[in-house]
């Protein structure tokens, strides 16, 4: 059923075997913008049913996809990030509208970002190779990596577009067939991909999506009997329910969970770039980034300087209807959210913290509807509750310290271990403190870069396997060790 969104049109049925099907239920739920909290789209709610169905669409269409030749399941996915360029000016009004994303983050970042991930898996589709092992002579030892089947992918409302790529082009670039429930704060590009996707010829069944609740359709697609791995991103208590719904067939994970961000500034620091560097690191995207730097530890001897240059920088932000080129800020994704991070605020106080900035919603009557927060700068103990839990909004600790070892310290004192940075000129120490940061990914001198070829992941309550790159080819695929004995050899035992 199409719906209009922002004067485009956009399926917001379930997508089972390349078609647009109301749920079995014939729910639906309601998506809103959070800008004004107006009603966006209405969008059919799958459910165990729907799953089921999805599942047995996928497994259908396993075989054609897992034996197509790799250069043509590449030729597809460039395809269709092809189309989702060209798409890009609906994709990212619809991505804004749905979030809350500035419009020239959506457009100038996501919607290239998401082609770029999906362009770099169809040319590993046919450049992901085995090998061979050299066992015993007259034996053969080669290992394939084959393609798991039907994967689950679960993905959070954070950067719901980008993470359709993250997920869906290793998947498809080594042969599965998938089954995709967005967030159902945020399900709306998902879909369109997938519209994009049939268009361009994809098979049916290689892509299904089943936009529903967690509860419901995400725990069912993670207990599911026919699905040999599920790939999800979002919350550690959300992750942790995932592995205990997935023992039933002992389906393989791969679990990109929270982050609490150590981002270190050094005396020696080139401090104008770290300011810079920060406030993108923590206010970018209005700080709903896993990898976002919200703790931000300054030395001593550079504390006031820095804090006076960032807190100045992140007056001038611009707030406002992500609609508008010229917002810098946006709303946070949702109001549930919003009075998460306000109460985070209040905990800060509680807890004997300062809030140096921020901590409260904007005055601008234009943005009284909205999900609003204003960047939020507090000085806060390393116990305080604001700098052990994710708050997931434009909100960063400062803290102060001295030397390396306690920084150190500090930075590993957080049972996540998703990213972190530093800051210095000085080449040892840049070197040292990043092999001591227990994280899966660190930035010297600069903060969540990232690229798919790079791979991203954590440790810890971060969680573990790794999205991008060679890594994430290895995700989708198992290996498969196959012996030849091409010589007659006979084992050496019952010869008669
Ligand atoms: P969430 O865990 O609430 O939801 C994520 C997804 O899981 C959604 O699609 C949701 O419907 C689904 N879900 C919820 N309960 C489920 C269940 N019982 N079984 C199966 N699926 C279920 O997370 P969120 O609030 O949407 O996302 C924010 C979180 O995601 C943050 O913690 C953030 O750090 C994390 N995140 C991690 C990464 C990473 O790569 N490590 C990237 C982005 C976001």
């Amino acid at each position: 059923m199409p719906d209009t969104v922002g004067n485009i049109e956009v399926n917001t049925d379930l997508f089972i075997g390349n078609k647009f099907v109301p749920a079995a239920s014939g729910k639906r739920f309601d998506v809103f913008n959070p800008h004004d909290e107006s009603l966006l789209a209405k969008v059919a709610e799958g459910d165990r049913a729907d799953i089921d169905r999805a599942v047995s669409a996928a497994q259908a269409a396993f075989a054609t996809w897992s034996n197509m030749a790799a250069s043509a399941r590449g030729a597809l996915i460039y395809k269709l990030a092809d189309a989702i360029e060209k798409d890009g000016e609906n994709l990212a009004l619809i991505e804004t509208l749905d979030t809350g994303h500035p419009i020239r983050d959506t457009r100038n970042l996501d919607v290239f970002r998401t082609a770029a991930v999906f362009r770099y898996f169809a040319g590993m589709a046919d450049k992901y190779e085995g090998f061979v092992v050299p066992t015993e002579p007259g034996f053969l030892t080669y290992i394939t990596r084959d393609p798991i089947g039907v994967v689950g992918l679960i993905v959070p409302w954070n950067f719901p577009l980008m993470f359709t790529s993250w997920k869906m082009g290793p998947a498809l670039a080594a042969g599965n067939c998938l089954v995709l429930k967005p967030a159902e704060l945020t399900p709306l590009t998902t879909l369109r991909v997938a519209e994009l996707a049939a268009k361009v010829g994809f098979p049916p069944g290689v892509i299904n999506i089943v936009p529903g609740y967690g509860a419901t359709a995400g725990q069912y697609l993670a207990e599911h009997g026919g699905i040999g791995k599920v790939s999800f991103t979002g919350s550690t208590v959300t992750g942790r329910k995932i592995v205990q719904a997935s023992a039933g067939n002992l389906k393989r994970l791969q679990l990109e969970l929270g982050g609490k961000g150590a981002n270190i500034v050094f005396a020696d620091a080139d401090i104008d770039l770290a300011v810079n560097g920060s406030a993108f690191g923590i206010f970018h995207n209005q700080g709903q980034a896993c990898i976002a730097g919200s703790r931000l530890m300054l030395h001593e001897d550079i504390a006031d300087r820095f804090l006076d240059k960032f807190i100045a920088l992140a007056k001038t932000i611009k707030l406002g209807d992500p609609r508008d080129p010229q917002t810098e800020m946006g709303p946070l994704t949702s109001r549930p959210h919003q009075e998460k991070v306000l109460r985070y605020c209040e905990l800060a106080k509680e807890d004997g913290g300062e809030v140096l900035l921020g901590g409260k919603v904007p005055d601008d009557p234009a943005l009284a509807k909205g999900c609003y927060v204003l960047p939020t700068v507090v000085r806060a103990k390393p116990q305080d509750r604001v700098n052990r839990d994710e708050v997931f909004g434009p909100f960063v600790t400062v803290s102060l310290f001295r030397d390396d070892d306690a920084v150190i310290e500090m930075a590993n004192a957080t049972s996540y271990g998703l990213g972190g940075g530093l800051w210095t000129r000085n080449l040892n120490r840049a070197h040292e403190m990043a092999k001591r940061m227990q994280v899966g990914m660190v930035w010297i001198n600069c903060y969540k870069r990232f690229h798919p070829g790079s791979p991203f992941g954590g440790i810890k309550d971060s969680g573990y396997g790794s999205e991008m790159g060679f890594e994430a080819m290895h995700e989708y695929t198992n290996p498969k060790a196959t012996w030849v004995n091409y010589a007659g050899h006979t084992p050496p035992f019952y010869k008669r």
